[in-house]
């Protein structure tokens, strides 16, 4: 019945606004959660989609439930409890515009999920099942999660990672690595981050860090985002880059998570398995996704930077998006 379940944090991030005439930081309530970025980029681009989490049950948590809704994510699986808040994050920018989070979370409703409370019958009617890592820095969520993603792949989901790894909320490397690697033995296809695939592989070389995780784990399809770089790919055949698109940033935010749900989009649209791709199908939907990507930098906000598919067509008509060598 669903395209795409994702399960994960759904929080408020209140991201920088400006400053009051006393001079104080104004900051915007907006719904933050990669998970829930990536169905909101999919939404967007026609798909079904749902999300498994928890947030609490108080206002905040009453307004993601409808910021789901607004976006056409089903919240079936949104559970929401009396004995913790909506986990909050405050955004700090930077001079040049690199993001900070503070994170209110101890305990944060999101952190709190339980697998009892996990909707199973979202997980036996999706086609692809998406995860992150952040769902995973405590129990119960930790249990939740890999759970979770267990019952998916028994019942023919594809799954999808995203470990997103913010050291802040990790008790510390150690732990943040041991939970990553979990995910990566559970997964199909895995997008990382350059920086999360050198804390990975402990390599600086992106070929021999990529070569690293495909010997590693069970890995089908690995891409590695590179930002204005573009992409990189690789699986047990072929590995390349895919340049991105020439655009100019204004906020990076769920740029990642853009390009994840467009590579999801194009899994879904193909007739076969990612394993079957010709080299110029993956690239095709890597530079897809690039576009994608690229969209989210150039407005502000997350969800509400996600393209659409005539955007996507559009800049990809401008040109860019070419495999080139790393
Ligand atoms: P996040 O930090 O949001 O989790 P990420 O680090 O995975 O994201 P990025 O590499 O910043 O993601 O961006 C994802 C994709 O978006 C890139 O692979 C690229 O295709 C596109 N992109 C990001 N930044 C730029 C940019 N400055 N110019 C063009 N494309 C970009």
């Amino acid at each position: 019945k669903y395209d795409v379940v994702a399960l994960g944090e759904l929080l408020i991030d209140f991201t920088p606004a400006g400053t009051s005439p006393a001079g104080n930081p104004y900051f915007e309530r907006n719904a933050g959660g990669a998970p829930v970025n990536v169905l909101a980029a999919l939404s967007r681009l026609g798909r079904q989609t749902a999300f498994v989490g928890k947030v609490g049950d108080d206002p905040f948590g009453q307004y993601l439930r409808e910021a789901l809704v607004a976006e056409n994510i089903a919240d079936s699986g949104l559970v929401q409890t009396r004995t913790a808040h909506t986990t909050m994050a405050f955004v700090h920018l930077d001079g040049d515009g690199e993001r900070s989070f503070h994170f209110c979370r101890h305990p944060g409703a999101d952190a709190e999920l339980t697998f009892d409370e996990v909707n199973r019958e979202l997980l036996s009617s999706t086609r692809i099942f998406h995860f992150g890592s952040i769902s995973m820095t405590t129990e119960p969520a930790y249990s939740a999660t890999v759970q979770a993603v267990r019952l998916a792949k028994s019942h023919g989901a594809l799954i999808t990672y995203d470990p997103n790894w913010r050291p802040a909320l990790w008790m510390d490397d150690a732990h943040s690595r041991a939970a990553m690697e979990e995910g990566l033995h559970l997964a199909d296809i895995v997008k990382v981050s350059e920086e999360e695939l050198v804390f990975l592989t402990g390599s600086q070389d992106l070929a021999d860090g990529a070569a690293q995780l495909l010997n590693s784990y069970p890995i089908a399809q690995l891409l590695v985002t590179r930002g204005a770089e573009g992409t990189y790919y690789a699986n047990r055949t072929v590995s390349g880059n895919v340049s991105s698109y020439p655009v100019t940033p204004v906020d990076t935010t769920a740029a990642g998570d853009g390009f994840m749900g467009a590579f999801i989009y194009r899994l879904l649209e193909s007739g076969k398995p990612v394993t079957e791709w010709e080299r110029n199908e993956l690239e095709g939907a890597v530079a897809f996704a690039n576009a994608a990507g690229a969209i989210a930098t150039t407005r502000k906000g997350a969800i509400a930077s996600l393209a659409k598919l005539d955007e996507i067509a559009a800049l990809q008509h401008r040109g860019g998006g070419y495999a080139d060598s790393i």
